[in-house]
């Protein structure tokens, strides 16, 4: 197991980065985070032999002074407090909006969010310090991705920004070029708005129009360094392949970035109860695939997603796709397992379907793609 960070040099290309306190759920059974999503997640690739101990990089939390590169410190202590005495004052839960259904007061609420961030800035660091070689380096978070987090304040289930960590980790290191991509059904308003006017930081969201937190409109371009494409309800996989080949390839390309940021949420799947997009994890793999193309530097997180079975197969998918690993038509018995002892209190977990039970892969759907999605491509490239 990886835990020094003294040579970054000695990691090997592909890191996955985790840490067991994911399996401690202290959500109430009622939240959307409830479901064990990270841990299924990695007992899938285990049992599927993609995680040799060489890969594996166990997490550790960030100190308060990496926080606070972001965080006030006001807040950082308001987290800290509400976890220590599981309550806060009515005061202080309205400023920062804590211990409402969307990020209440609970066991983990700050030491968990905090190890999301140690292992975004541990990313960041071994990203950085291998930036002047030409070796492909690949790190990947699956517990990370918190793109609503404000500085001072939850939103959307995201108590600390741990994406915006990375990257001004990345800028203080020195990194003049990064491409932040995010594929969750939710605009990731958190990172655009803090890099609004930072030429050096590009980042682009596609998303569900309509959708909370009601950002990241079409003509939302920040001060030159930003771009939304807010998408239709029933978004499918035909539309997707043709975002990314018309609009997302095309620019990293011309970016030519340094780093590469992927928030691979997978609330943009079909089966996910928060969003009413229609991919299939064929769309989100592919398109994790073409993107991490974009730089030899590529740092991928996890984000939304709350159907526990489509969110493990999905990020277990994405791990063999970052990887190379061939994706097996049937699962082996181990990994079914593991998606057979998932329980899902929603009535679409009362009886799931075989296959989210013996299969990783969806069947890639083929629907036609909608003039909407053109009239958006057409835009956007009159724009850019
Ligand atoms: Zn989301």
């Amino acid at each position: 197991m990886l835990r020094n960070m003294d040579n970054c040099s000695k990691y090997s290309q592909s890191v996955f980065m985790c840490n067991d306190i994911y399996r401690r759920s202290t959500f109430d059974k009622n939240h959307p985070l409830s479901i064990p999503r990270v841990p299924a997640t990695v007992d899938l690739i285990k049992q599927l032999e993609w995680l040799p101990d060489n890969v594996y990089y166990e997490s550790s939390i960030a100190s308060i002074e990496e926080l606070l590169r972001f965080h006030d410190a006001d807040y950082i202590e308001a987290l800290r407090q509400g976890e220590k005495g599981q309550g806060l004052s009515k005061e202080i839960r309205t400023l920062y909006n804590l211990g409402k259904i969307e990020s209440p007061i609970h066991a983990t609420m700050f030491t968990r969010p905090a190890i999301s961030a140690g292992a975004m800035i541990a990313a960041a660091e071994i990203l950085s310090s291998n930036i002047a070689d030409d070796s492909r380096r690949t790190i990947y978070s699956p517990a990370s991705g918190n793109h609503h987090g404000k500085k001072n304040r939850a939103s959307g289930f995201c108590y600390l920004n741990d994406i915006v960590l990375a990257i001004l980790r990345l800028l203080d290191n020195g990194i003049s070029k990064i491409f932040y991509i995010d594929f969750d059904a939710h605009h990731g308003d958190g990172v655009q708005d803090a890099f609004y006017d930072e030429e050096k930081v590009f980042t682009l969201s596609i998303h569900e129009e309509g959708r909370w937190p009601f950002t990241g409109a079409l003509e939302d371009r920040a001060c030159g360094s930003a771009l939304n494409l807010p998408v239709p309800s029933n978004f499918n996989d035909n539309e997707m392949d043709l975002i990314l080949d018309k609009v997302v390839i095309p620019i990293g390309q011309k970016l030519k970035p340094e780093i590469i940021i992927i928030q691979c949420g997978a609330d943009s799947l079909a089966d996910d109860p928060l969003s009413k997009l229609k991919l299939t994890n064929y769309s989100l793999w592919r398109a994790v695939r073409l993107s991490a193309t974009l730089s030899n530097k590529v740092l991928v997180t996890g984000g939304g997603g709350y159907n526990p079975w489509s969110v493990a197969r999905c990020w277990a998918g994405v791990w063999a796709t970052l990887n190379n690993y061939d994706i097996p038509s049937e699962l082996p018995a181990g990994a079914e397992m593991v998606l057979r002892k998932l329980k899902w209190s929603r009535s679409a977990g009362r009886n799931p379907p075989e296959h989210w039970f013996t299969t990783l892969s969806d069947t890639r759907n083929n629907l036609p793609i909608r003039n909407k999605i053109r009239n958006i491509i057409k835009t956007v490239n009159e724009q850019c």
